[in-house]
């Protein structure tokens, strides 16, 4: 069945961050990617998203959470600034709708998704045809949950 979505539940290694990412997805059949970029390179990352799926986000403390942004600053790497996590990255469209892209190795499942990454390199974009293809390919964000508690 095409409705059907598969909860992968995963997050930083402290639990600062979480994610619920609903994939159209089984873990074996996500379409993995190794990005050439050297961020992606300096964290061994391992990337997926599903335009179909939808993605939660879960944040106890907003404070530590860093939001870095490099090269052509489109996207915001979440990374957690308690345990050092790279969990996602996100950017918005015109309309503040966020899209993400998930890192496979934060995810609970991440040792079922052991099929064949294939390498991409988005080096000769330009920033429109960057956030074009972004907002094909990444996973729509339903819900960014902030539990702001001792601040
Ligand atoms: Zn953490």
């Amino acid at each position: 069945m095409n409705s059907q979505h598969f909860p992968l539940r995963g997050g930083c290694h402290c639990g600062n961050l979480k994610l619920i990412f609903n994939s159209t997805q089984t873990p074996n059949r996500l379409a993995v990617r190794t990005c050439a970029c050297s961020f992606c390179r300096k964290h061994g990352t391992r990337s997926t998203s599903d335009p179909n799926g939808d993605l939660q986000i879960q944040i106890i403390n907003p404070e530590k959470v860093i939001r870095y942004r490099f090269g052509m600053h489109t996207a915001d790497f979440l990374i957690c600034g308690c345990c050092g996590v790279y969990v996602a990255a996100l950017m918005q469209n015109e309309t503040q709708q966020s899209f993400a892209t998930i890192n496979v190795n934060v995810l609970d499942c991440a040792q079922l998704v052991s099929q064949d990454s294939v390498t991409v390199d988005y080096d000769g974009e330009t920033i429109q045809s960057r956030q074009e293809r972004r907002l094909q390919a990444w996973t729509p964000v339903v819900s960014i949950e902030e539990q702001n508690s001792q601040s």
